[in-house]
């Protein structure tokens, strides 16, 4: 039990996160400090408030030694680089560095149910959610999801489960973090920028297996070959979807079939999504995980059913903003690595005018060059990787660097023809531009309605079809 054996704690990174942390550990008794790299007049004033009525001394702009005089255990929030001085020098004088999936091991008995991934773990996280409340379950939801782990203290009632989405960087400092279900949608290259090979970044997600015993289940995207190498050493039950009919969940079709699971040998249980807002290829697949997840929890069919009906997905994936003259304007802000981009594209048998770009987060944009080819008739770029983008496809396909997610929106709409969708799906974060990738969405909203209006001042039917 770590929280038995220290009475202070410095916290690095003062967000989401680390303020849930601050409320916990003081809750707790434990001594808090915090430091934090940005200046205080950066930070949320209603934080600064919590911690001052929590006796919590913060530093700011940077991270001197000053609180490690006192021996403490060091929690980095999420997005802290793990290589940072301060963090090796606790390491050296032998303190604990972990994460704030490691103390939950300490608090709580409330079955956890983790979701992983490079894509989807948003939409799964809140699809069981949803499925869970549907089934009228107590349940608590977060994580990386705009939630902290540590605020499901604060809950008014216990929940029944506790279901987080966790990062890779979550996971490499979770150390004795225990799920009792594991999801593993899916693994391509990201974060490569702070992982430094994509061998270090499947390493960091197979940790969301490494506490699980064979009473747990863990479950895979089996389709995809490192996913499936990442879950090998796991001793938990496994229970794989994908498009084989041989996995414990089979996806196609619009359906999910579960085969000899639930109630016996020769079971077979169908789910539909034709009528439901999950019905492409990806969401399918995501569904297929949240299923065998709540099934495994002990949801009835019907339960699960009347859930799949009724859920929306969250915004900013792949989400139809406009539609005129036969051409559709798609917003996949959430987009910000190659796979999710190459998940976008799969979706088309139409043509594609893509508009990416952005802060490169360490891909290889010529990964993507097979379906670029296949689906991508001219491409638009902005931010800083228009340049690296422009290098990987400029040779295949017409593209054009511009200056603001409008030009690229208008240029975009210029060279569109009747059957063409245009895609915003960057393949980049966000942060050159926007302050995350729901502005970047919302601008894109914004740009494409200006755009219309612009181009057809007179055509009323334009502007009545625009679905902002
Ligand atoms: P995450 O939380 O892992 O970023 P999201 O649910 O927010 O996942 O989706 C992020 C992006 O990935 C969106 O562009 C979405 O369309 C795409 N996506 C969602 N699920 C998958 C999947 N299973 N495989 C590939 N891409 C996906």
């Amino acid at each position: 039990m770590i929280l038995d054996t220290v009475k202070n704690a410095l916290i690095i990174g003062l967000g989401t996160s680390g303020i849930a942390t601050a409320r916990f550990l003081c809750n707790r008794g434990l001594t808090v400090f915090i430091s934090e790299s940005r200046k205080i007049g950066d930070l949320n004033p209603l934080h600064l408030t919590t911690l001052k009525k929590l006796g919590v001394e913060i530093e700011t702009e940077g991270h001197t030694e000053k609180f490690l005089d006192t021996p403490c255990l060091v929690i980095p929030s999420p997005g802290v680089p793990l290589d940072l001085p301060i963090l090796q020098k606790a390491r050296d004088k032998g303190y604990e560095v972990i994460g704030e999936l490691a103390l939950l091991e300490d608090i709580t008995n409330v079955p956890v149910i983790a979701i992983t991934g490079t894509n989807g773990k948003t939409t799964v996280t809140s699809l069981i959610g949803h499925l869970l409340k549907t089934s009228n379950k107590k349940v608590f939801v977060g994580g990386n999801i705009g939630t902290a782990v540590l605020d499901f203290f604060i809950e008014k009632e216990t929940p029944e489960f506790i279901v987080l989405e966790v990062s890779s960087f979550q996971l490499d400092i979770a150390k004795s973090f225990h799920p009792n279900i594991s999801i593993l949608l899916n693994i391509s290259p990201d974060h490569l920028d702070r992982h430094g090979t994509l061998n270090n970044y499947i390493l960091a997600k197979q940790k969301i297996f490494t506490n699980q015993t064979g009473n747990d289940i863990a479950i895979i995207g089996a389709d995809d070959p490192d996913t499936t190498a990442a879950a090998r050493p796991t001793k938990a039950k496994l229970l794989r979807f994908g498009e084989s009919s041989s996995y414990e969940a089979t996806t196609g079709n619009q359906k999910i079939t579960l085969s000899n699971i639930f109630d016996g040998d020769d079971s077979v249980e169908t789910y539909d999504l034709s009528k439901s807002n999950l019905s492409s290829k990806i969401n399918c697949s995501n569904t297929a995980a949240a299923v065998l997840a709540v099934r495994s929890l002990g949801c009835s069919k019907s339960d699960i059913q009347r859930g799949l009906n009724s859920f929306t997905p969250p915004s900013h994936r792949m989400e139809l903003v406009a539609e005129h003259n036969n051409i559709r304007w798609i917003n996949d802000s959430k987009a910000t690595n190659i796979g999710a981009v190459a998940a976008a594209l799969s979706n088309f048998n139409t043509p594609v005018i893509l508009i990416a770009g952005g802060r490169n987060k360490g891909c290889d944009f010529t990964l993507l060059e097979e379906a670029v080819q296949e689906h991508v008739k001219e491409i638009f770029l902005i931010g800083e990787a228009s340049q690296a983008i422009d290098e990987a496809f400029g040779h295949l396909i017409k593209s054009t660097r511009v200056e603001t997610l409008y030009d690229a929106v208008e240029a975009a709409t210029l060279a569109a023809f009747p059957g063409d969708t245009i895609l915003l799906a960057p393949g980049c974060a966000s942060f050159d531009m926007f302050s995350g990738y729901a502005q970047r969405g919302l601008v894109f909203q914004q740009a494409v309605s200006s755009v219309l209006k612009k181009l057809s001042p007179t055509d009323k039917k334009t502007q009545d079809k625009v679905m902002l």
